[in-house]
């Protein structure tokens, strides 16, 4: 059996790519690997990769990790400009024993000795973003923080072999040098080929404070489905964090087990989610809170064209 889900409907086409490595018996690191640079190259994508969204100094960082849940071998870069494709170098790192998280200009240096490829990852579309933003906040006096997502991605291989990987821009207008959850693994991702795999999407500060991928992974190595423990982390934290705080950011989790069941929860309306297995083509699905459970329903033909249509239509300077 083999299974890779990932969050939002952006992963789908990545996800599309690495459907035939699964099926002809390749490793879950290969898949998740080339699914997520798929999204990372893809420009309309505004959150990952080339094209993300900049920092307060218009600055595109990025950050990504990957573990492999066999070895429990990690890797991780954070707030790492220039280089197209942080999931291949966060790849690299977990070869090591060492040395295996680097931030800013050690990951770029790193990243420059082994060579992997450079690229200005600024588009023009993400400084119209910037500029607009900018002069919404003075002209509306609100907070510049809006808009982040990540690709969170996980996959059982036919072996049994689970991997997860994330990668972000982060925050939009974030503090220069800010990371998120995506890199912390234990927070943005988690995997251990005896259990499963689980990574998270959502408001790193307050994914971080439940340590969101590495409980969803204890607790179905205590026996519940990947389903269950992803409910159970996102609405235990949500209330926790209403509790303490009076307000909870974003949570979205995704899981696989080594069974190849998934699951998914989230504590906001507007969460998709991508995932095929063995059994099931790449499908996408939306889904929502009802009571204690979470309801997933199959997009539509006409929801992911236009979620893409959205993406993709021209943008105007405000
Ligand atoms: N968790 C990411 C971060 O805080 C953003 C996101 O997934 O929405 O950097």
């Amino acid at each position: 059996m083999w299974g890779i889900i990932a969050t939002w409907r952006m992963a789908k086409e990545g996800i599309d790519k690495s459907v035939p490595i699964l099926e002809k018996g390749g490793t879950a690191a290969d898949a998740v690997e080339e699914a997520i640079k798929y999204v990372e190259d893809f420009p309309f994508y505004k959150s990952v990769g080339y094209g993300g969204l900049p920092n307060e100094e218009m600055e595109v960082e990025l950050d990504a990790a990957f573990m492999d849940g066999a070895s429990l071998s990690i890797g991780a870069v954070a707030a790492i400009k220039d280089f197209a494709n942080p999931i291949s170098i966060a790849r690299s790192l977990s070869k090591y024993t060492v040395n295996n998280m680097l931030v800013g200009a050690g990951a770029e240096k790193y990243a420059r000795k082994q060579g992997f490829e450079r690229k200005n990852m600024l588009t023009d579309r993400a400084k119209i973003h910037y500029r607009n933003r900018v002069k919404e906040t003075q002209e509306m006096d609100i907070s510049p923080y809006s808009g982040h997502d990540t690709v969170g991605m996980v996959s059982v291989d036919s072996s049994g072999h689970l991997v997860a990987g994330t990668s972000t821009s982060g925050l939009f207008m974030k503090k220069a040098g800010r990371v998120g959850d995506s890199p912390i693994i234990g927070s943005g991702l988690y995997a251990d080929s005896s259990i499963g795999a689980a990574s998270a999407t959502g408001l790193g500060e307050d994914l971080m404070k439940g340590v969101v991928s590495y409980e969803v992974v204890r607790l179905m190595g205590t026996g519940m489905s990947p389903q269950e423990a992803c409910e159970k982390v996102t609405f235990d934290l949500d209330k926790k964090l209403i509790e303490r705080r009076g307000i909870a950011g974003d949570i979205s989790i995704v899981a696989i087990n080594t069974d190849g069941d998934w699951g998914a929860a989230a504590n906001i309306d507007t969460f998709s989610f991508s995932v095929a297995t063995a059994t099931q083509k790449n499908t996408v699905y939306t889904t929502k809170r009802v009571g204690n459970k979470m309801v997933h329903e199959e997009a539509s033909q006409e929801w992911l064209e236009d979620y893409l249509t959205e993406r993709m239509k021209p943008l105007e300077e405000k």
